[in-house]
């Protein structure tokens, strides 16, 4: 694996080499018969980072037992292998390693060694470009990619593996801040620069935020806390316990106020019997996909209007550790959360001057050393800040995906034109089918689209 010159024409090209990229191409490496040139393009090297999984710091853990990340969903126990090989957890037995979250740099090495071993046995020729597409156009014989270095790749075969668009801090001067005082949650190396004493502000209350808060406190941090989001909500736990064994299938057939009411009824069922609420959710995990898909036009719109948060931090779960992390920090009041939606922020001095309003529409300030950006992903296609994706809805070779989100795709993945034809030869994996599939970012996900964007490009 190197970064060699591109050549003219390859059969197939993956743009991102995130972890989805990543597991398409072990997927076409392994499945490959005969030899074949794969491409992947991705601007941030090494390959498997993404946004998730560049952290390098050990207190960014997985929100996922490790038991349950494997790659390739026919070896369910293929990360715990990897893992057990490393001197780090020798000292651990497998079962216990089976339910620890561990860091998530430890991901993307797995990924990395992963795509190593399917380089090593495959007929195919693996060749990563470091750069990012700025545009793609399908052709009779095959699909331009213009990159920014200003060479071209011609492909038989596209996967479109972008994944996160991230959302710009919603404040009036936010983007005027001076550098240091407006940091992004995933600019890691900038959140260990934080000074101890700073008070902060993180704007959005998610996983980012809890990343943000155990970066901290593992600096060392003494300053105040201050998160602010609209609904304040901070994400909720894993819970150890029973299985839930109610029939999840009934819950198709119903209406959005139907299939709230009835989770609640399945929750607190199971509290009689001491089974957490989470298990309960655990029970709809397989069937989101199916549970979006039968949902009515106007429902899905209600949901994304009414409820999407409170799905977030019952689906999107956190270790109990970090949790309690979390919890410790507000208790001792260093923690502050705060119902708001932010304005303005302006640099006055050493300090950032933050406008917002309460949730009664009441002037909100503060006044903090420098304010973090946690507001997470963009769903919204017109919203996302990829030139690429721009260049793929206004030339109308893609289209916004049902309520606006992601990019329209078919049951297969193919990408879907501004017309409604379907492109069987350009591939799309990953968070860019959520309009489609809702339930598409996490690795069960991932690697089962990847898997048959493989077999799609490998036909
Ligand atoms: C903080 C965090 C923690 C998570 N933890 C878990 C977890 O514990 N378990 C779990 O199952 N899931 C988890 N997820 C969800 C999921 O695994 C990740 O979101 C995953 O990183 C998605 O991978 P991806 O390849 O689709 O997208 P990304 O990771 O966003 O990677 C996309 C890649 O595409 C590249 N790219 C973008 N535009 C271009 C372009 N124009 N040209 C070329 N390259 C381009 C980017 O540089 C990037 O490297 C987590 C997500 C986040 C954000």
């Amino acid at each position: 694996m190197s970064a060699i010159d591109t050549p003219q024409v390859c059969e197939i090209a993956i743009i991102g080499g995130g972890a989805a990229g990543v597991l398409a191409a072990i997927g076409i490496l392994r499945g490959a018969r005969s030899p074949l040139r794969l491409l992947v393009i991705e601007p941030s090297l090494p390959l498997a980072r993404g946004v998730a999984y560049a952290t390098t710091r050990e207190e960014h853990v997985l929100n996922v037992p490790a038991g349950k990340m494997s790659g390739f969903p026919e070896q369910p126990e293929d990360f715990l292998d990897f893992l057990s090989g490393l001197p780090a957890f020798e000292a651990v037995s497998r079962e216990q390693l089976a339910a620890r979250f561990v860091s998530r740099s430890y991901y993307a090495a797995y990924l990395r060694q992963r795509l190593q071993d399917a380089v090593d046995g495959s007929p195919a020729q693996l060749e990563i470009i470091a750069a990012r597409v700025q545009s793609l156009q399908p052709g009779d014989d095959a699909v331009r990619l213009q990159l920014d270095s200003g060479r071209a790749v011609m492909a038989r075969r596209v996967i479109l593996a972008v994944g996160n668009a991230l959302r710009p801090l919603p404040a009036r001067g936010a983007s005027s801040l001076p550098a240091g005082k407006r940091i992004e949650a995933w600019d890691y190396p900038a959140l260990g620069d934080i000074p101890a004493n700073a008070d902060v502000a993180i704007i959005g209350s998610g996983l980012s935020m809890a990343d943000t808060v155990a970066s901290l406190q593992a600096n060392g941090h003494r300053g105040r806390i201050h998160v602010m989001s609209r609904h304040a909500l901070l994400p909720l736990p894993h819970a150890k316990g029973a299985p839930a064994d109610y029939d999840p299938e009934p819950l198709l057939a119903m209406n959005l106020r139907q299939r709230l009411h009835a989770l609640r009824q399945h929750a607190a069922e199971a509290a009689s019997r001491d089974i957490p609420w989470q298990s309960v959710m655990e029970r709809i995990r397989p069937m989101v996909q199916r549970l979006w898909q039968t949902l009515s036009f106007d429902d899905q719109r209600r949901f994304l209007r009414h409820v999407v948060r409170y799905w977030d931090i019952h689906r999107h779960r956190i270790a109990a550790p970090v949790y309690a992390q979390l919890k410790e920090v507000q208790q001792q009041g260093r923690l502050q959360l705060h119902r708001g939606r932010l304005e303005t922020a302006v640099a006055e001095g050493a300090c950032v001057c933050l406008g917002a309003q309460d949730r009664w529409r009441r002037p909100l300030q503060l006044e903090v050393q420098c304010v973090v950006n946690a507001t997470g992903v963009e769903m919204r296609a017109q919203a996302m800040r990829n030139p690429l994706l721009q260049q793929l809805l206004g030339s109308g070779v893609g289209r916004a995906g049902p309520h606006g989100i992601g990019l329209d795709t078919a049951p297969d993945g193919s990408l879907i034109d501004a017309d409604g034809v379907v492109e069987p030869r350009v591939q799309v994996v990953g968070s860019l089918r959520i309009g489609s599939l809702w339930e598409s970012l996490a690795i069960p996900d991932l690697r089962a689209q990847a898997a048959i964007a493989a077999t799609q490009a490998l036909r």
